[in-house]
């Protein structure tokens, strides 16, 4: 029951836990957050190199072996356990992010530690292979899609280990990989919801034409909506004959996007695309 719940694959193959630990380059003053150590196979080689680890468990179970496994050591006052579900644990200070998860909660683990303040320096991160292949997913290739965008705008994120599902007790149904993500910093100053927001549109159906998805049904509506509370806002008057569709098609023409397919525009192209509709007082969220 708990295998399922809370995906419980512990990770019992000692050089892939000792390689997933080395990738992360620790240092002796890093304080480092785990999510999901279960019996703590990464805990106890994280201990060794770094100065505190908080370790965020979800099973209380799960919490009382690493309790147990540390008890008396003097790794013991380095080691933090909070327990509950990470998605809404308040996170502490730290440096570094190392993390064998259940793959339920990979997206909103990968979106919360890149929008966590101060910007941590490194996170390596196991997730199912596909997953990881669209972390790490290059403009025009077959998985690039909305998740690549969102992550890669904030970070650099590389695949560096592939693990087999027989690394696991119980083996899981899928393949993992292990990515190691770097955050940009200084952050781009772009809102996250904005440019999310306009790619919900863009990659609605990554090869249509921009100018095909942004006619979907609703699309031009929620728009409007957004315009006329921005112009709200900014005290600013709405044109008498408001032709959103008009205006949409006119933005994306002066970008020279409106053919182009989501499959293929980069980072930097749906930067351009989006501060076109920022210019024109058109937001996403
Ligand atoms: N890190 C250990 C290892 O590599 O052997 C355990 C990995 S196991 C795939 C995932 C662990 O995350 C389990 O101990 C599970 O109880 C815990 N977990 C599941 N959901 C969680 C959540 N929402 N927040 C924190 N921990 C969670």
């Amino acid at each position: 029951f708990n295998t399922e719940r809370f995906g419980q694959h512990i990770l019992k193959n000692p050089l892939v836990a000792q390689g997933i630990v080395d990738k992360a380059n620790l240092r002796p003053t890093d304080k480092v957050l785990e999510v999901g150590p279960g019996t703590g196979n990464l805990t106890v080689r994280i201990l060794e190199k770094a100065k505190h680890v908080t370790a965020v468990e979800a099973d209380p179970r799960m919490a009382a072996e690493l309790t147990k496994r540390v008890q008396g050591k003097p790794e013991q006052r380095k080691l933090e356990i909070m327990i509950g579900d990470f998605v809404k644990a308040e996170l502490p200070y730290f440096d570094v992010c190392i993390s064998n998860t259940p793959y339920q909660i990979s997206s909103p683990l990968v979106f919360r530690l890149l929008s966590h303040r101060p910007l941590f320096r490194v996170a390596i991160l196991m997730f199912q292979r596909e997953f990881a292949m669209r972390l790490v997913a290059q403009p025009g290739t077959n998985l690039w899609s909305r998740l690549s965008a969102n992550v890669q705008l904030y970070a650099k994120v590389d695949h560096i280990m592939k693990v087999g599902k027989n690394n696991f007790r119980p083996p899981p149904q899928v393949e993992s990989s292990v990515v190691r993500i770097v955050p940009l910093d200084p952050p781009p100053p772009v809102k996250f919801e904005e440019f999310d927001g306009m790619n919900r549109i863009v990659f609605s159906r990554r090869n249509k034409i921009v100018h095909a998805n942004f006619l979907a049904k609703g699309v031009i509506e929620m728009l409007e909506q957004n315009y006329r509370t921005w112009c709200a806002e900014k005290d600013q008057i709405v044109e008498d004959e408001l032709d959103m569709k008009a205006k949409v098609e006119q933005i994306l023409e002066s970008t020279g996007y409106s053919e182009e397919r989501a499959a293929k525009m980069g980072i930097d192209e749906l930067l351009k695309l989006l501060s076109a509709f920022h210019d024109a007082g058109v937001h996403f969220a």
